[in-house]
């Protein structure tokens, strides 16, 4: 009777395992980040603390005077920037539309946040007001509508949560993979991973870039802002 090749065998299973631990070896463990529901992830920057604007600039660079008061900012003069520049990002921000409602369309509670100063998310009062689809609040303005409308009544707080990839470039600097977008709305998914177009209004200039500020938009309409944090995420 021939005799069995256990050795082979066991060579065979050593080797499995080997290659096992080399693949798994590979593996970061993740960085431990605490975070209570609705408080600051602990690696998050914080943009706005509902004390003062030091993180943030006009557009035209002069330092930021919205109103802040209880905790909050109030869109005033002008739109506003953030200082630092971010890449892959999350950001988490609060806005409440004006009470009463004024106004109808795109003029009841318009302002906006442009994600590298280039793709504006709308925020607008979408609650039993309506206007073109591609403009509503959550739309990518003018490119990706909405799943859903999500938009609580004006006077009550709303939250976004934006998760954004920048374009991906190769060795020439052309763009391989566009900018990508999702989008929670009041912890409705909104925008799934959307590819974005290009700048809102095609502005020339404004290509794609790794990284960018973020800008809270003046359409010359009252709304507040609290609690903005950003965690800027590493490529994978
Ligand atoms: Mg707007």
């Amino acid at each position: 009777m021939r005799k069995k090749p256990y050795w082979l065998i066991t060579c065979i299973f050593l080797l499995v395992i080997a290659v096992q631990s080399s693949v798994f070896a590979q593996d970061k463990e993740p960085t431990v980040v605490s975070a209570l529901p609705g408080q600051v992830p602990s690696d998050a920057v914080v943009l706005f603390d509902g004390t003062d604007l030091s993180k943030w600039t006009y557009t035209n660079g002069k330092p930021a005077d919205w109103l802040v008061a209880k905790g909050e900012m109030t869109v005033k003069g002008g739109s506003i920037v953030t200082k630092d520049s971010f890449g892959d990002m999350q950001l988490h921000l609060e806005f409440c539309s004006p009470v009463p409602a004024e106004g109808e369309g795109q003029g009841r509670g318009n302002s906006g946040v442009y994600i590298h100063g280039n793709y504006e998310v709308q925020v607008l009062d979408s609650y039993e007001n309506s206007t073109y689809p591609d403009g509503m609040c959550g739309a990518v303005y003018q490119q990706h509508v909405p799943l859903v409308n999500a938009s609580r009544p004006p006077g009550i707080w709303q939250v976004y949560d934006i998760i954004f990839h920048v374009a991906r470039f190769d060795e020439n600097g052309n763009i391989i993979k566009r900018p990508t977008l999702t989008l929670l709305h009041n912890g409705v998914l909104i925008q799934d991973h959307v590819e974005i177009k290009g700048p809102t209004g095609g502005a020339a200039g404004n290509e794609e870039k790794p990284a960018g500020p973020i800008v809270l938009q003046d359409h010359r309409n009252p709304i507040r802002y609290r609690n903005i944090w950003v965690r800027p995420l590493s490529p994978r």
